[in-house]
């Protein structure tokens, strides 16, 4: 058997096979990598990728990432703030595309308070009944969590970041604590949420070590989606002059989660089209099976700038849409309308 059929056949990846995978200069072995992390995403999901469109509802944050262009202390982001109003709006425009799951994130903003966040999702959930409602709003309490579910959210995305507790801190201000990431991700799967975690690929002090961890992680959490991009240096924030992670690196990435998990959903991210004119197509063929265009207002798109130059952000959501439909075709696979449940049962049974 080939080093890639071993993974694909026992799920699994050792330490040695993740580093000779990250190394490898070998194009006949990542084509086959790529190429079987793809027919096992046909396999389990078929040619079909699914789309959320996503709505930036806040950039205002209490949080001090030293990656995030939104930390607290950058002085050079610029701060807004869309009305619930605005928010619903957004979605309207997206559900008149085609778009059946509505993505909200922002910031850690204050504002938003349970007391404002639960009627939003109330009235999101009564007017657009066939859509599932995602939040990726950062870490809040666990009641918090719960009554955003049962005002009518489905899914939450809370990237881990990485699995390695003392890189974690090195990315995170002291104040903010690897056990309460790993904590909340925990409490969201019990409530019922369909979960999404994740990590940056070539982040500062990122090694093989710990995407071994993060790759162990995925393995025993069993997410319901994962979402990787590279990571990209945002001005004004303290790793402004670190290095860019890897296109290639995330795309080899990409197809061994889809190896070690095949039924995850996976996005082919906005960071990853950002640093390759074609890099979602990329992700695509290498197991990826989500895209997640922006819906957000045209004139607060540059100030959502959680890493420099992203994708888009001149362009209005009905161009996005068209221009992702191309994209995905020339991968030879279809953009859907489908909701794309995850196949994971979530901890409540549905
Ligand atoms: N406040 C929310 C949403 C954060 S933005 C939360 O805490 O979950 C979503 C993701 O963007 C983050 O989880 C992080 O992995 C990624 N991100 C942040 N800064 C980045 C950068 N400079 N380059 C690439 N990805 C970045």
């Amino acid at each position: 058997m080939t080093i890639v059929e071993t993974i694909a056949d026992r799920h699994d990846i050792t330490p040695q096979e993740l580093a000779q995978i990250l190394t490898a200069n070998d194009d006949t072995l990542l084509k086959e990598l790529f190429a079987t992390a793809r027919r096992v995403c046909d396999e389990v999901y078929g040619k079909r990728v699914f789309m959320r469109g996503l709505v930036e509802m806040t950039s205002y944050c209490r949080n001090d990432c030293l990656y995030c262009g939104l930390r607290r202390s950058n002085e050079q982001a610029v701060r807004y703030r869309l009305t619930p109003d605005e928010i619903e709006q957004c979605c309207d425009k997206g559900y008149r595309l085609g778009f059946r799951t509505f993505v909200l994130q922002g910031g850690e903003d204050g504002w938003f308070t349970d007391d404002r966040l639960v009627p939003l999702i109330a009235r999101l959930r009564q007017r657009f009944a066939d859509c599932a409602i995602t939040l990726s709003l950062g870490e809040r309490t666990e009641e918090s969590y719960r009554k955003l579910f049962q005002a009518g959210a489905n899914r939450y995305l809370l990237r881990h970041e990485t699995a390695n507790a003392a890189h974690y801190s090195r990315l995170h201000p002291p104040e903010m604590s690897f056990d309460n990431r790993m904590q909340c991700l925990r409490q969201l799967r019990e409530i019922g949420y369909q979960v999404g975690c994740g990590f940056m690929v070539g982040s500062p002090w990122q090694t093989v070590e710990t995407l071994y961890e993060d790759l162990q992680f995925i393995r025993s959490f069993r997410p319901h989606m994962v979402g990787i991009g590279p990571f990209i240096p945002a001005s004004g924030t303290p790793l402004a002059d670190h290095k860019a992670g890897s296109v290639d690196t995330t795309l080899r990435l990409l197809s061994l989660i889809r190896l070690i998990h095949p039924q995850v959903l996976l996005p082919a991210t906005t960071a990853l089209g950002t640093l390759h004119p074609q890099g979602r197509e990329l992700g695509i063929m290498a197991g990826a099976n989500v895209v997640m265009p922006n819906l957000s207002p045209t004139e607060h798109r540059k100030d959502y700038s959680i890493y420099d130059n992203k994708l888009c952000t001149g362009h209005e959501a009905a161009e996005c849409r068209g221009c992702l439909d191309q994209r995905i075709r020339s991968t030879g696979n279809e953009l859907t309308t489908d909701r794309g449940d995850s196949l994971i049962p979530t901890s409540q049974g549905n």
